[in-house]
């Protein structure tokens, strides 16, 4: 379960952290076998979600039976209950869910702060904006609280 940021700090460390995950997924992927990419096209992710503040995604894929997938973003490692899984790199089970990862978590999840970054610059400018046509030197607490409650946006689950 994501949280949203409440400071343009906040924001910019949640960034930091997601596009350095993405990379770390895309790296996975580069190293995997060039078949298991496209075959991992044929397995049906049945479940996946994030846990440790999104350090791990664990799944539950479908391929010639139902397989365990764990994905390690922290420290970059891999695990799936597959008979395939430790001959050579990641299985087609680990790329399937990284790249759901990719598309339908890390995607949306970039769009979400980004969009939530700019909403919470815009308000923070307009209080500041009106601060100072009424000689206030500081944006007025509430009107800064009421911007970045309006600012945030509530983000379902993974998947
Ligand atoms: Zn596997």
């Amino acid at each position: 379960m994501s949280t949203t940021p409440n400071t343009l700090a906040d924001y910019d460390a949640a960034l930091d952290t997601l596009r350095a995950r993405g990379l770390a997924v895309r790296a996975l992927l580069a190293e995997c076998r060039a078949d298991r990419r496209w075959r991992a096209a044929t397995v049906n992710v049945v479940w996946a979600a994030a846990r440790d503040n999104g350090d791990r995604i664990v799944a539950s894929v479908r391929g010639s039976a139902l397989y365990e997938v764990t994905i390690t973003l922290g420290a970059v490692g891999f695990n799936c209950t597959c008979p395939d899984h430790n001959r050579t790199g990641p299985c087609k089970h680990v790329v399937a869910v990284a790249n759901r990862y990719l598309v339908k978590y890390a995607r949306p999840e970039w769009t979400r702060l980004t969009e939530g970054r700019a909403a919470l610059v815009a308000a923070l400018d307009a209080v500041s904006d009106e601060g100072e046509d009424e000689g206030w030197e500081d944006p007025h607490p509430e009107d800064r609280a009421e911007a970045i409650a309006l600012a945030r946006a509530e983000f379902g689950p993974l998947y």
